[in-house]
């Protein structure tokens, strides 16, 4: 691959002189976080098919720093939830989420996830947003793998632009309890 097909990611807002660049921490750590999101996948049905293509070649989330798939909860920093969640299920996906460090952010792939999609029945939990927060949300039955990525792009830019206080603000702390978690 030459060098012309490299796309760097552009600098945050600052002062430059010579030797020296000066700009905003926030901005720093928001660009680290957003270009290194380490995805969790939770798969339960077809809309997983679709992060697979999304992961593989073509399509190669990895432009994106998120090739480091994690199946380990203390190692991933963006949970995508993909596929339809029974209500059985929604206590074991509350424990993935909350043994993921902060800061962490989830995607609801597909409408399953989103809103119970078309399983509008007593079994299946209308949205994952019952027993989780969730950042974004990617519509669709099932998403094309170009949707899956422009959530995730949604998502780093939300990353890029938070707060590094967010997480111990009142708000957010009120935001957990409100799931009840700690
Ligand atoms: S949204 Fe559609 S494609 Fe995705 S898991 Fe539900 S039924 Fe399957």
């Amino acid at each position: 691959m030459s060098d012309s097909n490299i796309n760097m990611v552009a600098p945050p807002e600052g002062v430059v002189g010579e030797g020296f660049f000066a700009t905003k921490l926030n901005d720093v750590v928001g660009l680290a976080r957003a270009n290194s999101l380490w995805p969790l996948p939770f798969a339960t049905s077809c809309c997983g098919i679709e992060f697979m293509a999304t992961m593989a070649s073509h399509y190669d989330l990895a432009r994106f720093g998120s090739e480091r798939v994690s199946f380990s909860p203390r190692q991933a920093d963006m949970l995508m939830v993909m596929g339809t969640i029974s209500k059985k299920m929604g206590p074991i996906l509350r424990q993935v989420y909350e043994q993921m460090a902060e800061p962490r952010w989830v995607i609801a792939v597909g409408a399953c996830a989103s809103s119970g999609g078309i399983f509008d029945t007593y079994s299946v939990l209308q949205g994952i947003d019952k027993v989780i927060p969730v950042d974004v949300y990617v519509p669709g039955c099932p998403p094309r793998p170009e949707q899956i990525v422009d959530g995730v792009m949604k998502l780093q830019e939300l990353v890029r632009t938070e707060s590094v206080r967010r997480r111990s603000s009142p708000e957010y702390q009120e935001l957990l309890a409100s799931y009840n978690i700690k």
